[in-house]
């Protein structure tokens, strides 16, 4: 049944507005997700997967510019007492003479005991020393002419601002040091300073790339290098051997590394052990960061809201869309992707993409949609039953229907046949007007019991209710049969029925099931070829099989109808619109009982050239009972 085309064309653009408003209406579902998951502090857990991203990254290459003098438990052994005033001196001297571009005191000098004398010589020492500079966590004052210092006597030695960030109380609050300073109140501090001596590329601050604004400072965040990457030597051996040259033109940090104070030390995104790291060597990654200008650099916020934006609205789709397991296979292959290429990114261009938030925006639209997918599909299978349970009482009332033809119907018209028979016996009683009536009055209950008879077979298919009754039977003596019984319809026509039988083995079939096939196809060939032609009926035996062929010389079937007719119901656009009749289940049920017997059926035909039918039946068969 076709729709008026107004009304049709309104139905389907009702469809796709439907549609368009389910489509917008999910990706404002998903849209208002990945503004709540971007407004959401991850902090914590974007840190985490950021130092797993640091901790597994290969290997790089350092700057050879920065040399570690570390006052460790091997020189306590050595010397026989901790870092004192004398030996600090001693130290510095001996690191002064190989003219170092920059020395970095990394201790904190007020705190080292002794007496005002040693204390006095040291600060002479320290201040003989013009590349030397003392480090503090302090920041100058702006407008301060005269920067940091020290208390007397250590007044007139060079400070330094290099002050260490640890997450403490912003950002992941886990006390791990990610960040570092490059400049407080546009200038520059000690280590972007220290840096641009060695390459003047960074020598311009604007150029030093990766850098955020924060609490009035410029910073960056650290490309940390695994602890023990940085070239060590503990300071008792320098006092037991001078170095020669070693530290020439490069930044010497000396530091204390024996263990007895956390302020010597750093978490780090590799460890969270308390003694990770100490701070010589986080000053050693610092300014090497810097040096290579390769900080990590954060992507731009839009641009995670729009992978955030993405995801979601990817996983929503997914959700709704596909069957669970793909959904699920997609969605982990999304994961996966996402986690390689942002890894990947990190470690080849230093970019920094938020991974927390989208892999979150997936688990949530994932958990949040599944629900609701759930419920639209238990209503779509209640439905869905509700007609199935409709179809099966009109299957019923088919089958029903079926079986009232087979009692009520055939009874009549075999009752009809019997009186056109007796009436036709009398030749004389009739004129030649009514021996004509009576005539069709034959023919047409034949038609309708042949009709009838197709119908009940369709039906006890349909029931699967066929069952085989096989004997060993002589295939031509079936054909011999259904020939006799088509001549007088062939000789009406003045078709020739012309047979070539080989003899055969029996084979076991079951004659009823199998005249079926064989009469339709003869009673087809007749019906659909012209007068004054021939249908050729032949048999032959090989090793395997017994072959049955039917060839006319009729109108043949059209190559685009070739695959329909075995099918139920399928007549052919050309003899649906002649007087021929048909119910267009003759060659369905041929092919069903041929099947049935194990066999195949099939057709060679092209139009306007006579139609070959053949029917191979096996010598040896189970004989499936359907
Ligand atoms: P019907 O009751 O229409 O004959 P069948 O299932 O026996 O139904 O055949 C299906 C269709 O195949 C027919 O409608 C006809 O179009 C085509 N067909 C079958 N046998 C022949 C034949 N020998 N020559 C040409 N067309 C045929």
């Amino acid at each position: 049944m076709s729709l008026p085309p107004s009304l049709g064309e309104n139905i389907s653009s009702f469809g796709q507005r439907r549609q368009l408003a389910m489509l917008l209406l999910r990706v404002l579902f998903a849209s208002v997700f990945a503004f709540l998951i971007s407004q959401t502090n991850l902090d914590y857990l974007e840190s985490y997967l950021y130092d797993l991203r640091v901790r597994f990254a290969p290997a790089e290459e350092v700057s050879e510019n920065i040399e570690l003098v570390l006052y460790d438990q091997k020189s306590v052994e050595n010397l026989k007492t901790n870092l004192d005033l004398n030996v600090l001196g001693k130290i510095v001297s001996a690191v002064a003479k190989d003219q170092p571009k920059y020395i970095m005191l990394n201790v904190a000098l007020t705190e080292i005991p002794g007496t005002p004398i040693e204390k006095k010589n040291l600060a002479r020492i320290l201040e003989s020393v013009p590349s030397l500079a003392v480090t503090s966590d302090d920041l100058p004052l702006k407008g301060d002419q005269e920067g940091l210092s020290l208390a007397a006597p250590y007044n007139n030695v060079k400070i330094v601002s290099a002050p260490r960030t640890a997450d403490l109380k912003v950002n992941a609050k886990d006390g791990v040091t990610r960040r570092m300073l490059v400049s407080y109140q546009d200038q520059p501090l000690f280590h972007a300073e220290a840096a641009a001596a060695f390459n003047p590329e960074v020598k311009s601050l604007d150029k030093i790339s990766g850098q955020f604004e924060f609490a009035r400072s410029s910073q960056v965040f650290i490309n940390f290098n695994r602890p023990g990457t940085y070239p060590r030597i503990s300071a008792g051996d320098i006092l037991n051997q001078s170095p020669t040259g070693k530290f020439k033109n490069k930044v010497v940090i000396i530091g204390n590394d024996t263990g007895q104070s956390n302020q010597d030390y750093i978490l780090t995104p590799y460890s969270r052990e308390v003694m990770a790291m100490t701070t010589s060597e986080m000053h050693a990654n610092m300014i090497d960061t810097i040096i290579k200008n390769a900080a990590p650099t954060p992507i731009p916020k839009w641009i995670n809201f729009l992978i955030i934006w993405l995801v979601s609205v990817f996983t929503v789709h997914v959700v709704l869309t596909m069957s669970p397991a793909k959904g699920i296979l997609t969605l982990g292959g999304t994961v996966v992707g996402f986690i390689l290429a942002s890894v990947a990114l990190f470690w080849t261009a230093n970019l920094w993409i938020g991974q927390a938030a989208p892999l979150l925006a997936i688990f949530l639209c994932y958990y949040f949609f599944i629900p609701y997918r759930l419920i639209v599909e238990n209503r779509r299978s209640w439905e869905y039953y509700q007609k199935n349970k409709l179809l099966s009482q009109v299957e019923e009332l088919k089958t029903n229907f079926i079986s009232m033809m087979s009692h009520d119907l055939k009874t009549p018209i075999a009752r009809i046949q019997g009186m056109t028979d007796m009436i036709l016996k009398d030749s004389v009683a009739l004129s030649t007007q009514q021996r004509e009536a009576v005539d069709t009055i034959k023919h047409s209950s034949d038609d309708l019991l042949k009709f009838i008879n197709a119908i009940l077979n369709y039906g006890r298919i349909e029931s699967q209710g066929v069952q085989l009754n096989l004997q060993s039977k002589d295939i031509n003596s079936l054909l011999q049969e259904v020939i006799r019984k088509h001549e007088f319809l062939a000789k009406v026509k003045r078709i020739q029925i012309v047979s070539e039988l080989e003899p055969l083995f029996p084979v076991p079939v079951d004659s009823d099931l199998m005249k079926q096939v064989f009469s339709n196809l003869v009673e087809n060939a007749i019906k659909y070829s012209p007068e004054d032609t021939k249908i050729l009926v032949s048999s032959e035996e090989s090793d395997t099989k017994v072959v049955v062929q039917v060839a006319d010389q009729g109108p043949g079937i059209p190559a685009d109808e070739l695959q329909n007719i075995f099918m139920k119901f399928f007549r052919s656009k050309n003899v649906k619109s002649s007087p021929i009749k048909g119910s267009g289940l003759g060659l369905y049920l041929a092919k069903y009982f041929t099947e049935l017997h194990e066999g195949r059926i099939f057709v060679e035909s092209s139009h306007g050239n006579g139609s070959t039918f053949t029917v191979e039946l096996p010598i040896e068969q189970g004989g499936t009972n359907a």
